[in-house]
């Protein structure tokens, strides 16, 4: 068990990602105390039963009232919102951090509202579950998972150590990188792959008349795995496309060039070509696999999933 980094976090937006960060700081003594808030009363009832931080309030500026870690864990479309209603309370030292899917958006949106003096450190754990809200939070999230921080020239060293010694200490393995290269990175590994995951399922959604539930019943064949990628958080996801377009846009381009290509191997009967393409992609799956992030077990490696 490492000692407590931080004497008090506070999580701003209580769901999935902010309940798992509160139960892993709970479960390795990272935190002395761990204070919340979340938009709706209902959510903020919800931790309260749950008891998922030691402290929920009303508002944003009290629960980053004497913080010197600030998390904020709410849709990148909602971070300026906060960032305006919190950036009067921060005290200087105080280190700001997010865990947005997008990175250059929200350095814009949260930056011009933050007192000098306050050490931001933009960040994004690369986990998740297609599950949100604050009952889908489990400790384990994090774990052999990587966490990109996404510091600026300026940033203060001894704060990047501690917030990166948080995320280890959670489980995570940690790299720095620069915001843009960020964006770029995470439009071809998520941002994309969620983009077609969602147009094949409205696809099948569409055939699904035609074919009688066959869609549903024979699902297992490999539309399954689209479709709980398509199952995963309405807002979250639009304001990715929203906050990541131009980087998106540009791996989308590339993709219908790509299908392109395949559409007309199938359409002039090129197996060679389909034989060879087939086997290059196999050996990134297996390039996945042997760098331990995801496993060979059959049922497309999944675990059973925790949380609701
Ligand atoms: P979530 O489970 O939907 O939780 C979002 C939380 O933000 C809710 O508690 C919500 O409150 C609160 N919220 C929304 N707007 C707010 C506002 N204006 N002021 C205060 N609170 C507000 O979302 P999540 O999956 O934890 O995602 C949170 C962040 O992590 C997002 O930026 C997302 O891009 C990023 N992320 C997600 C994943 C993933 O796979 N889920 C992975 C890595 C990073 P109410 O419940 O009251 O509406």
């Amino acid at each position: 068990m490492t000692g407590p980094l931080y004497d008090r976090v506070a999580l701003i937006g209580l769901g999935l990602i902010a309940g798992s960060m509160s139960l892993a700081m709970r479960a390795a003594g990272l935190a002395h105390e761990i204070t919340g808030h979340a938009r709706s009363p209902e959510t903020r009832a919800t931790v309260r039963e749950i008891g998922l931080v030691d402290r929920v309030c009303d508002s944003a500026a009290e629960a980053v009232a004497g913080a010197d870690l600030v998390v904020l864990c709410v849709p990148v479309g909602a971070m300026e919102e906060v960032a305006r209603a919190i950036g009067p309370h921060l005290s200087p030292g105080t280190t700001i951090t997010d865990v947005g899917s997008t990175k250059r958006a929200v350095i814009e949106a949260v930056a011009p509202h933050l007192p000098q003096g306050v050490h931001f450190i933009p960040g994004h754990p690369l986990a998740g579950t297609e599950h949100s809200g604050p009952r889908s939070g489990f400790a384990e999230l994090f774990r052999n998972r990587w966490c990109l921080l996404t510091p600026g020239p300026d940033c203060d060293e001894s704060a990047l150590t501690r917030l990166a010694d948080l995320w280890r200490g959670m489980g995570a393995n940690v790299e720095t990188m620069d915001a843009d290269h960020h964006d770029l990175v995470l439009a071809v590994t998520s941002h994309a792959p969620h983009l077609i995951a969602y147009t094949m399922v409205g696809v099948a959604d569409d055939l699904r008349r035609v074919t009688n539930s066959e869609v549903i019943k024979y699902s297992a064949a490999g539309f399954r795995d689209f479709t709980r990628i398509a199952a995963s958080d309405p807002t979250m996801w639009r304001d990715v496309f929203l906050n990541n377009r131009e980087a998106t846009l540009e791996i989308l381009g590339r993709f219908t060039e790509e299908l392109f290509a395949l559409q007309r191997a199938i359409r002039t009967g090129d197996g060679a070509m389909l034989h060879s393409y087939f086997t290059r992609t196999r050996a990134i799956r297996r390039g996945i696999v042997e760098a331990g992030q995801d496993t060979d077990a059959p049922d497309f490696g999944r675990l059973p999933r925790r949380g609701g």
